[in-house]
């Protein structure tokens, strides 16, 4: 992945995305690389505060007590950065609506508001009017934390897609947006519940970097926790004797068996993969991947290995 992003930015992004993960361990290595490549404590405050209307309150507090608890073990020696600015004098409702018009780019209405016309409140008079007003971190900085913050959560694609467009609205550009996605993805593939594992042993059969983790192999039934990075995909193959199932976990994938179209994979898919028959397996253009290959027994296995899947076919998947 370029680098789109500079340190600041990269490190904001992967602090978003671990606040909303609820991994202080990986939250604590993203705030101590931002602290130390000059991102305040005050920014990072912000973002963190911020977090709360997009992961709740309980993620949120915890981010800010590991921001605390890191300051004050590095000696409370960071620097501070600007004080976000005093609430605005005047309505919260009509500041709110104004930010949020021009945070967007068009006045947000809909029918949903009118069903719930307190929610409606709640995003313009709390969320665009008393957060968006702070103006230490600016709209274009908490839009690529938003980003990274929506990508690492299930369910709530059409706020990401949103998001995405809002961001472009403010600034950032495809390949920001891309860098900013690759780095949520990344902290939840290396969240996953098997295990991220380490750099794959049979990485000269990949395209791209992915990782391996054992899960079981003691009882005939080998399973492994398989990571590809975006673009990343296995060579053609073949499983002799025995096939393979894949259980997705995370991200957006592909499969594709010899002379049929690939098929896009998402968490929950299973694939039932038949022995002899050729095909590659990997993630998407713009996602991290995880699926769980469960290894189907069988005496004299083996696994073929063939030639990559080119850029040119690969190229082809969108
Ligand atoms: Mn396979």
């Amino acid at each position: 992945m370029a680098n789109a992003l500079n340190t600041e930015q990269q490190a904001i992004a992967e602090a978003a995305a671990y606040t909303a993960l609820g991994d202080q361990t990986g939250l604590k290595k993203a705030l101590k690389n931002g602290l130390d490549n000059s991102v305040s404590v005050n920014a990072f405050k912000e973002i963190l505060v911020q977090a709360y209307a997009y992961c709740g309150f309980p993620r949120s507090l915890n981010a800010l007590s590991t921001l605390m608890q890191i300051v004050e073990e590095r000696g409370n020696k960071d620097e501070l950065g600007s004080e976000p600015s005093a609430k605005p004098e005047g309505d919260a409702l009509i500041y709110g609506a104004e930010n949020q018009t021009k945070l967007v780019g068009t006045e947000v209405k809909g029918k949903l508001f009118e069903f719930a016309p307190a929610i409606d409140e709640y995003l313009k008079a709390h969320l665009f009017g008393d957060i968006f007003a702070r103006n230490n971190v600016d709209w274009k900085t908490r839009e690529l934390a938003t980003i990274a913050m929506l990508a690492v959560r299930d369910g709530v694609e059409s706020q990401l897609n949103a998001h995405i467009e809002i961001g472009k609205h403010n600034g950032l550009t495809d390949d920001e947006i891309a860098e900013i996605l690759d780095i949520a993805t990344e902290a939840k593939a290396k969240n996953a519940v098997f295990g991220f594992g380490e750099l794959n042993p049979y990485g000269k059969y990949f395209t791209g970097k992915s990782y391996l983790k054992p899960i079981t192999t003691e009882n005939g039934v080998p399973m492994y926790n398989v990571t590809f990075e975006p673009k990343c995909r296995n060579n053609w193959h073949i499983h002799h004797k025995g096939g393979q199932i894949l259980l997705v976990t995370q991200g957006r994938g592909w499969y594709q068996e010899w002379g049929k179209p690939a098929q896009e994979l998402h968490p929950g898919d299973v694939v039932n993969i038949p022995a002899e028959t050729k095909h590659w397996h990997g993630a998407a253009k713009d996602s991290w991947f995880t699926h769980i290959a469960v290894e189907v027994p069988a005496e004299g296995g083996s696994n073929e290995w063939l030639e990559p899947v080119s850029d040119e076919e690969y190229n082809k998947l969108q």
